[in-house]
């Protein structure tokens, strides 16, 4: 097996992966560094970020306005002094960008243009038109270029860590373009790997958005910090799931049912008014938004379509020259996807997976609980967006805590140990494992796809907008049962260049676990916060839940949920009021 020798190995290259090598080789141009990506890194999720990213910048704006936002927003579970640094650090690092080439949209007087989002008191949004992620990549991989000590694997799955003394020591990965499996081992690892839609039926999360980083860190021992915090969004395709961005309700877009009515004032969330009021109606909080949709099909208000309920987003009172300059992709995604102009029409939305708050559990500067491993990005939770992501934080997140990782990580490999020669042996295990299960087993009645589509389902009717213990206790009957059946999966393609059935059976194995820990996370928590709605327990619970779930595997093959505190500096719990 070929073996290759790093300082430091990221997993990702997407905005958390770049901007966490660009910090490496600025903090110290001599170490080695290494990318594993398992698609070019221009194709990561970050590209198809649309509407923006929040950053203090207006002059009647204030860092602690951002604070309290992004904390209210998350139901007071971010941990308090990780959204202090973010808020203190963003405006910064997007500025950083824009140096780096990012063309941020700008008012006509050169300020940079914020637009409104939803659940922030002030406009601070920066965008680069409706297609910030797309700008945002392309600036941090070119900069990236500019750094020889980056090399990259790109096109190469990653399927473990490898663990020797307690301390993560590089990875084994498949060459996509051969099949050759390989170790590449270094003294840190850095997981970037993005989210885990896909792990529900209808998302807006691309296809490579399986959480692999979160299956490798848990199969290697780390906890999973609260999993059952998924965000629905309330702007998706109904066919595809493809994302109308928030954006177009910060430009004044409304959301209205089967009668033309704009039903969100009938959930506490302020009245209509003229001209958009921040943090009321269409700019409330994603969780408040999706909820108030399902009730709204509860009462028999929404429309039926072929691919379930909507309703409808209108953007027509914006007009053409609008909708152009400030919603271009909207425009051509619902012409293409839709055969709907926003212009003459209205559009078709309902809500849709969008982002998992939770993830790979790490502290403010990216470290995990296992030595030597590192996490930043959507796999990561830090947390500082708790039960309920504001949105364009993601993509500030991304480079405030993709920059610390990298740096800390930097710092760390200075006085860690070389990687052990003991790790080959663990690699060659892992190749033996994967021909032996997928490559070279030609009979079982298993097929990647059924299994995948049983647990996505499995997963919409237990652990969606609402759940209940019934719900969710059927739920983890089922991905049981999966699992089981899994062990029986056997692929038609046995071939070595690549095989996508290949990818897809590894990816499958870990959506799996990380069904399983949403699920058992969503039982050990018997109140209502945010983006977890029980309805068996309505409230939220601060006396005992203003706490952070954390998944650990254990033999049994069941995750093990225990509870950690939030850590609270400045803003104690509140209720979270919205359009008053
Ligand atoms: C449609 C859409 C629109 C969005 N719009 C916004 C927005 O406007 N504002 C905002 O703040 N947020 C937005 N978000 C959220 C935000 O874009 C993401 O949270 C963020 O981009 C994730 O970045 P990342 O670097 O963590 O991961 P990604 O960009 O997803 O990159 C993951 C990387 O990991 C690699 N990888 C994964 N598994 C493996 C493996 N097994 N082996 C090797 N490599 C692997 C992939 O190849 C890829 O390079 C949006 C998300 C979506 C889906």
């Amino acid at each position: 097996m070929e073996v290759t020798a790093h300082d430091i190995l990221l997993i990702g290259g997407g905005g958390a992966g770049l901007r966490a090598a660009i910090a490496i080789a600025e903090a110290n141009p001599r170490l080695d560094i290494a990318m594993v990506s398992k698609v070019y890194p221009m194709r990561s999720h970050t590209v198809s970020a649309e509407g923006g990213a929040a950053a203090v910048i207006a002059p009647n704006d204030s860092l602690d306005e951002h604070a309290y936002d992004t904390i209210s927003g998350s139901d007071w579970l971010a941990d308090q002094d990780a959204v202090e640094i973010f808020v203190n650090t963003v405006t910064q690092e997007m500025l950083r960008l824009e140096h780096w080439g990012c063309p941020w949209s700008r008012q006509p007087d050169g300020q940079i243009a914020v637009r409104p989002f939803g659940g922030m008191k002030k406009e601070r949004t920066w965008f680069a038109a409706d297609k910030t992620g797309f700008h945002m990549l392309h600036s941090l991989f070119q900069t990236s270029l500019k750094y020889g000590e980056i090399k990259r694997y790109d096109e190469t799955f990653a399927t473990k860590l490898l663990v020797d003394d307690g301390a993560v020591q590089g990875v084994v990965a498949i060459e996509l373009s051969s099949g050759k499996i390989r170790a590449i081992t270094a003294k840190a690892v850095i997981l970037c790997t993005g989210g885990c839609g896909r792990v529900f039926p209808f998302t807006t999360n691309a296809n490579i958005c399986t959480g692999d980083g979160m299956a490798l860190a848990y199969w290697a021992g780390a906890p999973l910090k609260d999993m059952e915090m998924m965000q629905y969004h309330p702007t998706g395709l109904p066919q595809t799931g493809i994302l109308i961005t928030e954006g177009s309700r910060g430009e004044g877009g409304w959301l209205v049912n089967k009668d033309g009515y704009r039903y969100l004032q009938d959930y506490d969330l302020g009245k209509p008014t003229p001209t958009p009021v921040l943090r009321s109606m269409e700019l409330g909080p994603r969780d408040r938004l999706s909820q108030a949709f399902v009730q709204e099909m509860e009462k028999g208000r929404t429309l039926k379509g072929p691919y379930g309920d909507y309703v409808h987003l209108d953007l027509r009172h914006l007009g053409e020259k609008k909708i152009d300059e400030k919603l271009p992709m909207v425009r051509e995604l619902c012409l293409n996807y839709s055969n709907i102009d926003p212009v003459h029409q209205m559009i078709p939305v309902r809500p849709v997976v969008h982002y998992m708050m939770g993830g790979v559990s790490t502290n403010v500067n990216g470290e995990t609980p296992l030595k030597g491993l590192y996490a930043a990005g959507e796999t990561a939770c830090v947390s500082m967006n708790g039960a309920n992501r504001l949105g364009s934080n993601s993509l500030g997140e991304l480079l405030v805590f993709g920059a610390r990782a990298g740096a800390h990580a930097a710092q760390y490999v200075t006085g860690a140990p070389e990687p052990s020669a003991r790790l080959l042996a663990q690699a060659a295990d892992e190749e033996k494992r994967i021909n032996r299960e997928y490559l070279n087993r030609t009979s079982g009645g298993e097929r990647v796809a059924v299994i995948r589509e049983e647990m996505q389902h499995a997963m919409e009717s237990a652990a969606g907008i609402y759940r209940t213990r019934k719900t969710l206790e059927e739920g983890a009957v089922k991905l049981a049962e999966l699992k089981q059946r899994f062990m029986a999966v056997a692929l038609d393609d046995h071939s070595r260049t690549f095989n996508t059935q290949l990818t897809s059976v590894l990816e499958l194995a870990g959506m799996l676990e990380i069904a399983e820990t949403i699920v058992h996370s969503a039982i050990a928590r018997e109140e209502s916060r945010g983006a977890h709605q029980r309805i068996d327990f309505p409230k939220r619970d601060d006396q005992k839940f203003l706490a952070h779930s954390l998944a650990y595997g254990n033999a049994q093959g069941v995750p093990r949920i225990e509870f950690a505190p939030v850590t609270i500096t400045r803003w104690p719990p509140g209720e979270r009021v919205y359009g008053r």
